[in-house]
Formats: structure tokens, sequence, C-alpha cells
């Protein structure tokens, strides 16, 4: 996001003299930039480019009569020409009308600052070592001052004291379009700063997610969304089409081997037939993967759009859960590896804290109440604490478990 941002100047007498010969020179040049590119085009038929241009400001800054010119930075005239080149561009593209003349009444006075960053490279110190130089062309201090090329350090209004404006200059951040403008009254100083997006105003929640077979994320605020596997008519149309083109494969494979009278061994043929199928169900799980990863973008969005404080989810130990069989397909369909990653880092872009408990926290083990542990089955859906008598679902009390795991960590 780009932000514009313009700063009053004190300049000295003798600065303030060179603001208005370097206005007076960009004006002037832009218009003699214009009046050029308008000849050569009309009586020539030549197009030049801001670049070829450039060339000839060159040659005009040599000729006596505009030996004035050399008191003004080489840039500022420069980039006056890249000016009325862009003027022309814009025409051009439809954008704007015929680049007009710059009346000294009736015109921005306002001349250009270089902003970039010069790349000096390596740099051999005295005591042996290799430093990397970054050079800026504009420079803030500490006194609340800054450096201008072809200028040099010029005082800036209190008004600027508050914006810190040194730390531009220390981390050595991008500053673009650079402009010293008269408002008729003040000099000011116009640049813009690109700014990431504010982060966002997180809430005092902190959100335990328990991740399952049954459905696919249980939050400790008792949201629970859905297994899509499971609640998808397009998902069972999909998988029964794709079962169907497997048998279909296998079949026919079946019906092209033959014995190899050398080694006795069966031989598969791949047909034609063959591979068009093979493509057709590879088609369908492209789209099987693509409509699962919309699902989990949407659970993460919605999680993490709550804007809680931490988020806590369990170390996904996939491996040990594939080697569960009934437990390994429904894993590998909802991709939850994936749908964790999405909220991992969508939480974290946001400042959200992003907590995973160790491995072995038994999430669905303890009492979310009184923290007594039970074993419980895979197939017992209801927690039922013997110690104090309390009844949950058991993924919600496992989700609680989670919530509680980050609360203590946040509080030590
Ligand atoms: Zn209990």
């Amino acid at each position: 996001m780009m932000r514009g941002f313009s700063f009053r100047l004190i300049p000295t007498k003798e600065q303030e003299e060179y603001f208005w010969k370097a206005s007076n020179a960009a004006r002037f040049i832009y218009n003699w930039s214009l009046a050029e590119k308008k000849r050569l085009y009309t009586e020539e038929g030549i197009s030049l480019s801001g670049y070829e241009m450039c060339k000839l400001l060159t040659q005009l800054k040599k000729q006596p009569e505009y030996q004035w010119l050399n008191e003004i930075h080489n840039k500022v005239l420069k980039k006056a020409v890249l000016d009325c080149d862009d003027a022309f561009t814009r025409m051009f593209k439809g954008q704007n009308r015929f680049p007009k003349f710059k009346s000294r009444k009736n015109c921005n006075i306002s001349f250009y600052i270089e902003t970039d960053i010069q790349n000096c490279g390596a740099v051999l110190l005295e005591n042996g070592t290799i430093e990397y130089k970054s050079i800026p062309k504009i420079k803030f201090d500490h006194t609340n001052k800054v450096k201008l090329s072809g200028i040099g350090w010029v005082q800036l209004s209190n008004h600027a004291k508050e914006y810190n404006l040194w730390a531009l200059t220390e981390n050595l951040i991008t500053i673009s379009n650079g402009r010293v403008k008269f408002d008729g009254e003040h000099w000011n100083l116009t640049f813009a700063v690109d700014i990431p997006k504010p982060k966002k105003q997180l809430t005092d929640e902190i959100i335990g997610i328990d991740l399952g077979v049954k459905d696919t994320a249980i939050c400790s605020n008792e949201i629970v969304y859905k297994n899509i596997n499971k609640t998808s008519k397009n998902i069972k149309r999909l998988e029964k089409r794709k079962k169907r083109y497997q048998r279909q494969i296998s079949r026919k494979y079946e019906m092209n081997k033959f014995i190899n009278p050398d080694t006795g061994k069966p031989k598969f043929i791949k047909t034609n037939n063959i591979k068009k199928l093979e493509a057709k169900t590879k088609r369908i799980d492209r789209r099987l993967q693509n409509i699962r990863k919309t699902y989990n973008h949407q659970i993460s969005r919605e999680i993490v759009n709550r804007c809680p404080k931490a988020i806590v989810m369990e170390n996904l130990n996939i491996k040990g859960m594939m080697k569960n069989k009934h437990l390994s397909k429904a894993i590998q369909q909802q991709n939850l590896y994936q749908l964790k990653t999405f909220i991992k880092y969508k939480a974290e872009s946001q400042g959200s804290n992003f907590i995973e408990v160790p491995r072995n926290f038994k999430s669905s083990q303890i009492c979310s109440k009184c923290g007594a542990v039970h074993k419980m089955n895979l197939n017992q859906r209801t927690y039922i604490c013997l110690e104090c008598g309390h009844i949950e679902d058991r993924d919600i009390n496992a989700a609680h478990n989670l919530e509680n795991y980050g609360i203590s960590l946040l509080q030590a």
C-alpha cells in the first residue's frame, strides 16, 4: 500500500534560491522537450525516446546561452525530459490529451528529488573486513533534517519529528516519487513509501482446534466444520465415477495380458483405451483435490478471521495415524496436514500466535474440567469423566483441552 507524505521544509536563503532556480529549470526543460518532440515529429516524422531526448539535453547544456542549466542537478533536468516523455506515452494510450506547455502562472512549482538507494557493493574496511554498503540518495537524520542530493542538509519543520523519518534511512526503506513543491506559501518535500497493511486488532480469544475423521475441524468455541467427503454430493459423484473407471482399467489390463514365453510370467499391455481411462481418472483426482483444497481454505479463513489471540492445534502424527487402516484413508482424503498448514500461515501473517502441543499431549484422554486422564476407545463418542462426572462430546472435550493448553502457556 503506497502512502504519500508531505513535510514542510525550512530552507536557508541560498537553498530557497536554488529551489526557485530548479523549479524554473524543470519547467523550462519540460517545455523545451515538448517543443523539440513536436518539431521532430511534424518536420521529420520521427519520435525520439526519453533516452534519446536526454542525449539532446546534454548537447543543449553545452551551448553558451544555456550555461545556467549547469547550476541545476542533472537528475532534475533529466526527470523533466522523462516526465514529458511519459505525458506522450499516456496520450498514445488514450489516457490524456496532447501534452500542454507549462506556463509560469499555471503550473506546479516543483522539481524532482532523487530517492533511489545506490548499491555500492563490497567495501574493504581498514581492519581488513568486508562490508556491503548501500547509500540512500535521500537521507533523514536524528536532528530532523533531510539531505537532498544536489542541495545538502535542509531543515524540516517540527511537525516531521513525530514521524521518526530517520528510521527510513537506517532501515534502507525504499522511497519513491520524491519532489520539492511550492504550495504558494511554503516549500514542501513530498514522497511515497510502500507500507505493509496494518496488522489486525486481535481479540482475547484462544481457539483450540481438534482435527478429526467424523468432523474435519472441531473448535473449542464449539463451531464444527463437517467432513466434506461425507456431506458433498459432488465429491460422492466424482468418487463413484473414479471407481467405475478404475474397475474398467483393471478389467482391460486383465483382458490384454499374455504369458511371456521366455519367462513364463504374465505381461500387461497399456492400450490406448487404458491410457484414455487413466487420463480421465487423473482429471477426476485433480478436481477432487481442488474441491478439498478450497474447503480447507474456507475453514482456515473463517477461523483466522475471528482474529483470535492464539490458535492451538495438535501435533499431527500422520505416520502414526496412517498405520490405522480405518483412519488412513479418511486423513488422506481430508488432507488434514494441508488444513493445518493453511491455518498456521494465515494466523501468523495477521499476528495471531500459533501453538502446537507436544506429541505426547493426549488431548482426547484428558478431562477438560478436572484434568483426570481416562483411556478412550476410538468408537467412544462421548467423554465421561469418572472423577468429576463431566460429560461432553469427545471432540469438543479434546478442543477444550487444546485451548486450556494455550491458556496455561500464554499465562506462564
Ligand atoms: Zn473430570
